[in-house]
């Protein structure tokens, strides 16, 4: 014990979460990735979305770490909203719940609502649930909803969303930031990364001694290859595709990852003010989220019961779903924003933007009609 005090002021863990993690494991032994990102994301005290506002651009007046799509453009949430809409409409306009998972600032379900007052029997018919954690967003999303018009409800299981009723769900960038649990190919197996203190006393990664007891079936991986384990979300994909088997509904699931192949690289990454940074250096300050396996999602939203569509990109989701009209709709309205509304619309669509990387996966239920894009 003495020996972490001694050199404590040394510790490349130079915040106070840092240094608590450090004690935790001194005391309880090394954690798994996962629960490193857990306490780091989410830890009441210090955890990042648990204290603060990430979003926004970087030289904004709102500042931010990172800008995500419904933050970029409002033609993103109006687009999914009347995605949904068409869902409900095709499955026979069901009594219905709109489930958003990790809602950020709440911009998205303003757009998709005010989007979905074109068919205002859907908004006399559904239920609002907001799932998400973070007490300080809840409130962000509280006021900008206020004017809403619909009846919205804030849990942070979704466990109280997913019964009774037909689920239309939606989650921007939500399963990016479920943890991962990482796994390294040696001469002795597939051996976890965890999260250790080094001499100093500062977070470091070190292999289990043992190979793990998990089966982990990638054939081809080369000495130092990884593997993640995205065990929060598949079985969170597997919940909701067996809601939807169940009750009807749909859900669209966007996100930044890799459709077919998974590879062997790793994904775990940090980011800050718009930078990558370090992983381990400055828990809490910076955003820890790693690639989606959308192949993962997808099988396990079928071993829920239901059937998966895509992933497609999201540059042609978008297309599809008709965003350059609709770009040139707000133009025509207000030719002043012609340069902003073309620049997103591209940074939406456009492979060198979010066009390619980020991919959208559909989730329906048995027999029921393709969604609009797939
Ligand atoms: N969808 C938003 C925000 C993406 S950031 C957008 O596109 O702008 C991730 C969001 O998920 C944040 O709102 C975060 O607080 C929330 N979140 C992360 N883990 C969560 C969990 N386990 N349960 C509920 N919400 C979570």
């Amino acid at each position: 014990m003495a020996r972490f005090r001694d050199t404590e002021s040394e510790s490349r863990a130079v915040n106070a979460l840092g240094q608590r993690i450090a004690r935790l494991i001194e005391a309880q032994g090394p954690l798994s990735v996962a629960q490193f990102m857990t306490i780091a994301l989410h830890d009441p005290q210090g955890g990042y979305y648990a204290t603060r506002d990430p979003f926004g651009a970087p030289k904004n007046d709102k500042g931010g770490d990172f800008i995500t799509a419904p933050e970029i453009s409002q033609m993103f949430g109006e687009l999914l909203g009347l995605w949904i809409v068409q869902c409900w409409h095709d499955q026979g306009k069901p009594l219905a719940r709109l489930v958003e998972l990790g809602p950020g600032r709440g911009t998205l379900m303003a757009d998709a609502l005010r989007a979905a007052r074109l068919m205002p029997e859907f908004l006399s018919r559904v239920e609002v649930v907001m799932v998400e954690i973070s007490p300080a967003l809840t409130a962000i999303q509280k006021e900008t909803l206020k004017d809403s018009g619909a009846a919205i409800r804030w849990t942070t299981q979704i466990e109280d969303a997913l019964d009774g009723r037909a689920i239309f769900l939606l989650a921007n960038e939500f399963f990016d930031a479920l943890p991962i649990r990482q796994f390294v190919k040696t001469e002795r197996g597939w051996c976890e990364r965890m999260v250790v203190l080094d001499e100093n006393g500062a977070l470091t990664f070190a292999l289990s001694p043992e190979p793990s007891a998990l089966a982990i079936a990638r054939s081809g991986a080369p000495l130092g290859g990884f593997y993640e384990s995205a065990q929060a979300s598949t079985a969170l994909a597997e919940q909701i595709g067996g809601a939807i088997a169940q009750n009807g509904g749909a859900a669209l699931i966007v996100d930044y990852g890799y459709g077919a192949e998974a590879g062997f690289g790793e994904t775990l990454q940090a980011v800050g003010d718009h930078k990558f940074a370090s992983v381990l250096e400055t828990p809490g300050d910076v955003d820890l989220s790693a690639h989606v396996d959308f192949a993962a999602l997808a099988e396990a939203a079928q071993s829920g019961g239901a059937v998966a569509c895509g992933p497609v990109g999201q540059g042609e989701l978008l297309e599809k779903l008709g965003i350059v009209a609709r770009g040139e709709r707000l133009i025509e309205r207000n030719p002043s924003a012609m340069h902003d509304i073309t620049r997103a619309v591209e940074r939406l669509i456009l492979p060198g933007g979010m066009g390619t990387l980020f991919k959208a996966l559909a989730i329906v239920p048995p027999g029921s009609p393709k969604p609009p894009g797939f």
